[in-house]
């Protein structure tokens, strides 16, 4: 095998490595996992408004219960004061009579205010409950992605790995100024290829078709003397 053979196989197996690592950044299941995502970040940010609502409404409810506990207090208390006996004066009896009525129109008020809020928050309850059973089941889902997308990416890992140990037994039989020059063409490609057979008389990596004599000097080169395609620039094996 030639030194230009060697370094074609090399680049069919560098080719490999960049397809496999394009192959693992671009599982579909990566990509349907960040969907998934931005969709719980999306409905947390909504639940947490709902249940924030809902917060508001509990606690309103609180105070108004703490106000009707106080009323019930004084309510007991006047009761107490009236029938206990010590209150003679009918002008005093009936004073506190009328607090008392008054006091009791004072909790219907506010126990109707509370039944009107437990009903508006019972929906925003069910609301809340409901995006906590939606949001669970998709991270349920992106928990079985999460595990697709792993096991994917161990079956590539270890592909690129045997890969990785084949191109380091190739590249060490390849002499060093040639590996770097390939080395160096590579990094300044975007698709990487740095070395391409001559396919016919045409460029194995662009398709320009090559001069007569050109192609007969990369077909009958030695490996010393290196050619380059003139259009794309990469070295031409034959
Ligand atoms: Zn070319």
């Amino acid at each position: 095998m030639s030194e230009l053979d060697r370094l074609v196989e090399l680049q069919g197996l560098d080719t490999r490595l960049d397809q496999l690592r394009y192959k693992g950044e671009h599982l579909p299941a990566r990509s349907e996992l960040e969907e998934l995502h931005r969709e719980v970040e999306r409905l947390s940010g909504q639940r947490d408004e709902v249940a924030g609502a809902r917060s508001e409404l509990s606690a309103q409810q609180k105070r108004i219960e703490d106000e009707v506990a106080l009323l019930d207090d004084k309510i007991g208390r006047e009761n107490d004061r009236m029938y206990s006996g010590t209150i003679t004066s009918p002008k005093e009896l009936s004073a506190i009579q009328d607090e008392l009525e008054s006091l009791g129109r004072r909790k219907d008020h506010l126990e109707e205010k509370i039944l009107d809020l437990m009903e508006a928050i019972e929906p925003v309850t069910s609301q809340v409950a409901e995006m906590e059973t939606r949001l669970a089941d998709i991270r349920a889902e992106a928990g079985r992605l999460e595990a697709r997308v792993t096991t994917e990416q161990a079956e590539i890992d270890a592909e690129a790995a045997q890969v990785d140990s084949n191109r380091a037994a190739l590249a060490a039989e390849i002499p060093p100024d040639l590996l770097s020059r390939y080395t160096k063409a590579r990094a300044g490609r975007r698709d990487g290829v740095a070395v391409a057979r001559l396919i016919g008389s045409t460029c194995g990596a662009c398709g320009l078709s090559l001069p007569t004599m050109f192609v007969e000097q990369v077909r009958h080169s030695s490996g010393e003397e290196l050619f380059q395609c003139e259009e794309c620039g990469v070295l031409l094996a034959p």
